[in-house]
Parts: structure tokens; sequence; C-alpha cells
């Protein structure tokens, strides 16, 4: 077979990631990305390969992927509207089935009006590009998600970025930025590498002092803070607003999709501005079926939030009282850093010897020197779970002389 010139010039790119996979998972044994596994119907455990193992990677925080309402939602929705939207909303896709969830999320964000989208990553994308432009300057943390940061360059806006949590910085980035044009923050409410929270007060007041937009990704914080879940404003109290909120529907909520939600005129220009919104196929009946269903499970069970809250802390305490660096972890999503990329692939495949599934987080996602295992408790975790956990992690941790023997 001939190869073409244009094949052999892609060839450089291949190859640098053959080199890259194969360093690290050099052996079938240290495969840790990518692994196909089953779970099990109303547990926590999964089946890889035949082998029975605790999911602690998984990021269904109330536990809702396979509740039977929400499946048999998903199945109504599907009876009624089929399978697809069949295009983009403005012109094919629009069902009121998708309104409906969209008042249901504007209802739980406490906010006017609501729009959704095929993903979170696309309602990061749609939104930055359609609030800001050339001319106009954003203003991002550091370890701000990877939808936050396309969504920047796309706009074609000035991207500015302060340090992790460092209102202090912000304020020294705003003054000294072009005054003119939309100034708008950006932070996620809970850093998914790190399970640490933005300081929301702070940079509340230092966005009012600069005539800034505050913008929150609420991802990792929907179901998981705040007294009943509701996020952010509720974990700090309720009395700091935000002035623009964003989440995914693939995490606590057991779907896939993204939302908005802000003021009726905000949510208008988004519905007529944002792009992957205007020109990609509406989110699947099926999908918005199973994200209504679940938006009134997490208002009528808050039970599922305190339970990952309680479990979520008490691991935290287990593991750090045994020596484990967890880093500023305060939620559902704990860190167990390890150190260099090759560290980290030796403990998560440690830790699948000791009965637990934690997967590896390496560079160039987190610094090579901060490599660990993203580790997230859920409502699916029995008390009985956790300790299980907890040993198995602190077992494969001793092997590996993260901690003492
Ligand atoms: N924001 C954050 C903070 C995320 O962690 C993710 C997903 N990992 C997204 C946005 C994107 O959401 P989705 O998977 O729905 O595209």
């Amino acid at each position: 077979m001939t190869v073409s010139g244009g094949w052999t010039r892609l060839q450089p790119k291949l190859e640098a990631t053959r080199r890259r996979v194969r360093s690290l998972e050099s052996e079938p044994d240290r495969r840790n990305s990518f692994m196909p596994y089953t779970p099990e119907r109303d547990s926590a455990y999964v089946d890889l390969d035949g082998q029975r193992l605790l999911m602690m990677s998984g990021y269904s925080y109330l536990g809702l992927s396979g509740d039977e309402r929400v499946v048999a939602a998903a199945k109504a929705a599907m009876d009624v509207y089929g399978t697809g939207a069949h295009g983009v909303r403005a012109l094919a896709g629009s069902l009121p089935l998708h309104e409906e969830l969209e008042a249901e999320v504007a209802r739980v964000a406490e906010r006017e009006a609501a729009l959704v989208f095929s993903s979170g990553y696309a309602a990061n994308v749609g939104t930055v590009g359609a609030l800001c432009g050339p001319g106009d300057t954003v203003f991002i943390d550091k370890y701000d998600h990877a939808s936050i940061v396309d969504g920047c360059q796309l706009s074609g806006a000035t991207v500015t970025r302060f340090r992790h949590n460092d209102p202090d910085h912000l304020d020294r980035r705003l003054r000294a930025s072009d005054p003119s044009g939309v100034r708008l923050v950006i932070v996620d409410s809970v850093y998914s590498m790190d399970g640490d929270i933005a300081p929301l007060p702070e940079l509340r007041e230092v966005c009012d002092a600069h005539d800034a937009l505050l913008m929150v990704d609420e991802a990792h914080a929907l179901g998981v803070i705040g007294a009943t879940g509701k996020g952010i404003e509720e974990h700090f109290g309720g009395s700091v607003r935000v002035d623009v909120k964003l989440g995914t529907l693939s995490k606590a909520i057991p779907a896939t999709g993204g939302w908005v939600a802000g003021s009726a005129e905000l949510i208008e220009h988004l519905r007529y501005q944002a792009r992957p919104f205007l020109f990609s196929a509406a989110l699947a009946p099926a999908q918005a079926g199973a994200a209504l269903e679940a938006l009134r499970i997490l208002q009528r069970e808050p039970e599922r939030v305190a339970h990952v809250q309680r479990e979520s802390a008490r691991l935290r305490t287990i593991l750090t009282e045994a020596g484990m660096r967890t880093g500023q972890s305060e939620t559902a999503v704990i860190p167990l850093i390890a150190g260099s990329d090759e560290r980290a692939y030796d403990y998560a495949t440690a830790c699948r010897k000791a009965g637990v599934i934690g997967l590896p987080v390496v560079s160039p996602a987190v610094p090579n020197t901060l490599a660990r295992l993203r580790i997230a408790v859920t409502a699916r975790h029995s008390t009985a779970d956790i300790d299980v956990a907890a040993e198995a992690f602190l077992t494969a941790a001793r092997q590996c002389r993260l901690i003492e023997a």
C-alpha cells in the first residue's frame, strides 16, 4: 500500500501520541484509561474483565445513574418523542420536554430562566462566545476547566489568567487590564481535579469593584455542595449571587447535556447568539427526560446530598490521618497525590489489585509532580463501601511507598 504525503506529514503527531501512551501503559496490567467496565445495578461495584471492583472514580454524585425512576422517565420520553430531536432547536428540534427541563433547571438554580445545551462543554463554549468577543476581556482561574479555556480562545476576547483561588491576584489583573469592553470573570465552583471550592464572597467583591460579571461552572457543585445540593451560592449561605450560572447534566444528573441559568434577558441573548446552541442538534429526548426526573429527585431527596457530604468528609479524614496527600479538597472529589505521572499509574494499578478503581490524572491535566488519582464519593457508596475503599487505598499506598508501611 502506498502512503500518501498527507499521512507522512501527520506521522510525527501520531508517533508522539503512541510514545506517550506506551510510556505510561507499557503492559496490559498498567492500562488505566479507557477501561470498559460494566456497572452492577444498585451498587457501586463494576465488572472489569471478570473482576468485581469498587468504582471510586465515577461522577454520578447522587447515585442516580441506573435509578429506576430516571430510567423510566427516559423510556417514557422516547415513547412520546422518539430517539432524536432531529436538528437544532431554532429550526426543527424544540420539544415541549426541552422547555419543561429548562423550567426545572431555572427552579433549581433559582433564576428567571435557563437554556440547555447538548453538553456542558458546549454550554461553556457557547456562553463565553455569546458574552465576549474582540475588545472584551475574560479573566479565568488557572485551574478552570478546559471547556472554559476553549470557549475563551474561540471567542476572540483577550484572556487573562489569575492564580488559583486568589482574589487578590484577580484584583491586580483587573486593575492592569483594558477598562473598556465587557469584563467577565469565570471560575469553577468546585475544581474537578482538586475538590476545592472557589472563594465566592471575595471574588464577588473584586468583580463589583471593577464592573466585572461573575460566571461559575457548577459541574461538580450541583447536587454536591450547599445544604440541599444547590451549589456554590447555597454553600456560602445564599446571600452572595453570581451573574451567570452554568453546569452539566452528566454528573450528579445522570444524563448528558449542559445548562445555563440567569436573567430572562441573558437567556434570550444566549438562545439567539450561542453558536453551539444554534448550530448543533438539540438534547435527545431520553436525555432530557432523564435529566428532568433526576432534578426532581434532587429536590425531593436532600438526604442523598447529606450522605455524600458526610461520607466524603469521613473518607478524607481517614486518608489524611494515615498520611495521604489530599490537597485542599473540601468536597466529594478527593485527589490522592502520588507525585510523578509514573507513580500515579503505579498507584492506580496497585489500587485495582486491592479491589478499587481510582483513575490517574497525569500531565498536562495537572503538573507532572502532582499527578494523582482523582476519586469521588457518591450516594451509591454505602458507609461499608467507604470503609472498604479506605482500606484498599491505604494498602496500595503502603505498597507504593506513598505512606509508611
Ligand atoms: N465543566 C467542568 C468543570 C467539567 O468537569 C466538565 C466535564 N468534565 C465540563 C464542564 C464539561 O461537561 P460535559 O461532560 O457535560 O461536556
